[in-house]
């Protein structure tokens, strides 16, 4: 893998790394790899809940503060675009405690994310959004944004707030009771969609006040992961399965990280009928774009330059001009892929 870092930088992608991705210190590979990075990313919250950095808020894993903390200071002083990879839902800590679990409505319970209807924990992001904030950084990926699926989530303060909307009991509220009603269902998309964008907005806000503290030059972007795969409809299915507006995005944050096809591991092939439905659901880019804002798209554990060439092909089809990517799947990845798309 070693070898292929200058000839990935050289595609001007944007590589989110993670420490153990890189075997000498900070200092060094940047040193080694800098006349070669526009831009370059790194960790600084991961799927199982645990900062990279110096937190006040989250628990940290300490073997690797003094790496982060040096590898954003280089980068900013050598004016590469500095960005950090933030895990929002998807927080394995906090998703064992009871009060923060997500479910469904057999009241199966989730170990890799948490319920997004929880406004205390849109304050607690919203620090992690400040503290990454006071580095000298240029950009946050927001990884894990939205709802699992359809089927989520049936714990009991989103059965109490949801249930009253469509008159029924909070403990007699199940999917199927939603599916069969068109009118209820509809309801249930859209009081998801905004719990997400609530929450986005407050990340948001926090975003702005690191601004005011730091007087960076640039706003710091906040980039939202969005999920696009055949197995949830693409980007029309994943407004209602994830609870994503992207034109709301683009009002709160401007800026939509597409994570393409992360539950399906093969691209569709350019030519074929999969690849045209593929471009056609990435239209609403054009009206995201239209509007100021800005779409990248994002790929799981790209290794190979062939794998990325797709990706820009993809991308030049699709009017978006920044590609992002990762070596690896997240160390979660089978179970999330299996509540993604698993039978509820
Ligand atoms: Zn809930």
């Amino acid at each position: 893998m070693k070898s292929n870092f200058r000839e990935f930088f050289m595609q001007k992608m944007l590589i989110m790394f993670k420490p153990e991705d890189i075997d000498v210190s900070a200092k060094e590979f940047i040193s080694t790899y800098a006349s070669y990075m526009e831009t370059v990313g790194i960790v600084g919250k991961g799927p199982d809940g645990y900062a990279l950095y110096s937190s006040k808020t989250a628990p940290v894993r300490e073997e690797h503060v003094e790496f982060f903390d040096e590898w954003v200071k280089l980068n900013d002083a050598l004016g590469i675009h500095d960005v950090v990879g933030m895990d929002l839902y998807t927080d394995g800590w906090f998703a064992k405690d009871p009060k923060y679990q997500t479910m469904n409505d057999k009241g199966v319970k989730m170990e890799h994310q948490i319920c997004p209807n929880r406004p205390e924990f849109w304050e607690y992001g919203a620090e992690i959004v400040k503290e990454i904030g006071a580095f000298p950084v240029n950009e946050i990926l927001v990884f894990g944004s939205g709802f699992i699926r359809d089927q989520f989530c049936f714990c009991d303060r989103c059965r109490a707030d949801f249930a009253p909307l469509v008159d029924q009991e909070p403990n007699r509220l199940t999917h199927q009771f939603l599916t069969e009603n068109p009118e209820h269902h509809a309801k249930w998309h859209e009081w998801r969609s905004d719990v997400i964008h609530k929450g986005l907005e407050v990340l948001q806000a926090a975003a702005e006040s690191s601004d005011e503290a730091t007087g960076r030059e640039q706003p710091l972007r906040l980039s939202i992961e969005v999920l696009l795969d055949p197995e949830t409809g693409l980007s029309e299915g994943a407004r209602n399965e994830y609870g994503y507006d992207y034109s709301r995005i683009g009002e709160i944050t401007k800026n939509v990280l597409i994570n393409l096809f992360p539950w399906s591991p093969i691209l569709p092939t350019k030519g074929s009928n999969e690849y045209s439905e593929l471009v056609e659901s990435l239209y609403f880019v054009n009206e995201f774009t239209r509007r100021g804002g800005r779409a990248s798209l994002f790929r799981w554990g790209v290794t190979t330059t062939e794998q990325l060439q797709e990706l820009k092909t993809l991308g030049r089809d699709a009017g978006i001009d920044r590609i992002v990517t990762t070596f690896h799947y997240p160390s979660d990845y089978s179970r999330r892929r299996e509540s993604a798309i698993g039978n509820y």
